[in-house]
């Protein structure tokens, strides 16, 4: 059977753009020169804003200051270029004003999530051995201290006052070459131990001017920004797309439905995951949503009935893309053309992707290769390591994503869920996405999990894990519903009732749990 190809990703470039070539996207330098530019030229300019109280801000100004005044005290502290700093990842000024300037001194940043336990913690010391650690919690710096004690802790306070040792010269700023490593990310380990995906300054870049092209990102854009920033969501697209692009953003702690439809009348895009969706869905005021320019979701499937209800209700067609820890944004629906639910779109900017081991009914593992890519794993084994680039500006490697795809007949991509989760049943082959998006379509039903369990029948099982709706679970209703929408050997053998469904922080559900 001849496979549908994926549209090269020129689909995402206005028509009539001047030609444009790979390289283009890696050009400016690095983000920290490109930012600091920026900066001087616009001081004014009120760039990042407290969400819960737009009247704090921080301009063009007060970042290039502040920001040198970081990068000195970490320098002082130990932190020299290439030395790898954990940085607590919230949305506060004081934590964005050390990451910036940790970026602009060159140490490579490690960010870590507020839900890390101790035991986690220990690990990522370890693996990562920094030389600096910044804590907003002091409970945190004996944890890491208990780990390494060559670790030198610093609260997040003391680097904001300015309150490190003096002494010495001010560092060198914006020195950091392309090639240089960035930014650690730990993969948020759904799946075994987390590794940490090494981000040169050319792959973040890359990264943001991917998402910059394709989604129009201009200087009046004002980005409502509640995603944690510990994950390239939130970070590497959010924050540093912002900063790239010019335009301006309302950082937001945390997500709530409330403040976050409060702050619409003053911004242009909102970026989340679909538990964000749901929970804007559920507030009754999705409506509010209509004057935003961009709605984008991601880091999990967005239900395509959650997808026509928003539409629905406020107008907004939410624009779905996909990425990982590993290669930043890769695929997104176009900005100009269909967004189509259900489907993650085209290939960004510099990306190319194509399918592995297809089976008869397409689907196979998604490929992707591109300049937004990780140089490795850290500290990993050449063979771990290789499946990402191999460093420079050609991309030379394909990675393997672990999630099973299949293209439609126009080029659009869709995400048939992870290849560990495939479940065969019999000798088939069953798509929990597939089997879910059927069964959520019943009213009883408010969330579902299709998961294999072993059986010696049938190899796997197929189990829906259900959360009834508030009326309750209709479970010979959604019986009825899979007999009539699925073929046999997909429907479900057994069905559990379980409250709520274990998530990770990102809203993903950990299907081994
Ligand atoms: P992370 O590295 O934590 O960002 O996780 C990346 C994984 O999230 C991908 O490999 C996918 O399994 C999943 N993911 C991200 N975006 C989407 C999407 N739009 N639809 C379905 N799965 C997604």
């Amino acid at each position: 059977m001849r496979q549908p190809t994926v549209r090269a990703w020129q689909s995402h470039l206005p028509s009539g753009a001047a030609p444009f070539r790979l390289t283009d996207l890696a050009e400016g330098g690095t983000l920290p020169r490109l930012w600091a530019n920026r900066w001087s030229a616009h001081p004014e300019q009120r760039v990042l804003s407290a969400g819960a109280d737009p009247t704090r801000f921080l301009s063009g100004a007060s970042l290039l200051d502040r920001t040198a005044a970081a990068a000195a005290a970490l320098a002082r502290a130990g932190a020299g270029a290439g030395e790898r700093v954990l940085w607590p990842a919230a949305s506060s000024f004081d934590a964005v004003v050390a990451l910036l300037g940790a970026l602009r001194l060159g140490a490579v940043v490690v960010p870590v999530s507020a839900t890390m336990t101790s035991h986690e913690l220990s690990y990522l010391v370890g693996d990562v051995r920094p030389s600096v650690a910044l804590v907003d919690r002091a409970e945190r710096g004996e944890w890491i201290r208990a780990a390494d004690d060559r670790v030198r802790v610093l609260p997040l306070p003391d680097l904001a006052a300015g309150g490190a040792p003096t002494g010495g010269h001010p560092p060198a700023l914006d020195s950091a070459s392309p090639d240089d490593d960035a930014l650690i990310v730990y993969t948020s380990g759904t799946t075994g131990q987390p590794k940490g995906a090494v981000h040169t300054h050319r792959s973040l870049l890359a990264g943001v001017h991917a998402v910059r092209l394709a989604w129009g990102w201009q200087p009046d854009d004002h980005l409502i920004l509640a995603l944690p920033l510990f994950h390239v969501h939130g970070l590497c697209a959010g924050l540093f797309g912002t900063l790239a692009a010019g335009a301006s953003a309302a950082l937001f702690e945390r997500f709530a439905p409330a403040p976050v439809l409060d702050a619409v009348p003053r911004s242009t895009m909102f970026f989340g995951v679909p538990t964000m969706y749901h929970r804007l869905a559920e507030s009754g005021r999705a409506a509010e949503l209509a004057p935003l320019r961009l709605c984008v979701s991601g880091s999990a499937p967005l239900p395509a009935d959650l997808w026509h209800r928003l539409h629905h209700e406020s107008g907004v067609a939410v624009l779905e893309r996909y990425g990982m820890s590993e290669t930043l944004l890769t695929l997104s629906n176009p900005l100009g053309g269909e967004r189509r639910p259900g489907s993650v779109g085209l290939p960004l900017p510099g990306v190319e992707v194509r399918l592995a081991d297809t089976d008869e009914g397409g689907v196979g593992q998604l490929l992707v290769r591109g300049p937004s890519l990780c140089r490795g794993y850290w500290d990993r084994p050449e063979a771990e390591g290789a499946a990402c680039q191999a460093g420079g500006s050609a991309p030379t490697g394909w990675f393997p994503t672990g999630d099973l795809a299949s293209v439609h007949d126009d080029g659009y991509v869709t995400i048939r869920g992870r290849l560990t989760e495939l479940i065969i049943t019999g000798g088939h082959n069953v798509y929990p996405a597939e089997v879910e998006a059927v069964l959520l379509a019943h009213p009883s039903v408010k969330e579902i999990a299709v998961i294999g369990i072993a059986s010696d029948e049938w190899g796997e099982s197929v189990t829906a894990v259900v959360v009834g709706a508030d009326g309750g679970v209709d479970l010979a209703g959604i019986a009825a519903l899979a007999e009539r929408e699925l073929a046999p050997y997909k429907r479900p053998r057994e069905f559990r009732v379980v409250d709520e469904l274990p998530r990770n922080a990102m809203g993903k559900v950990v299907r081994r749990d």
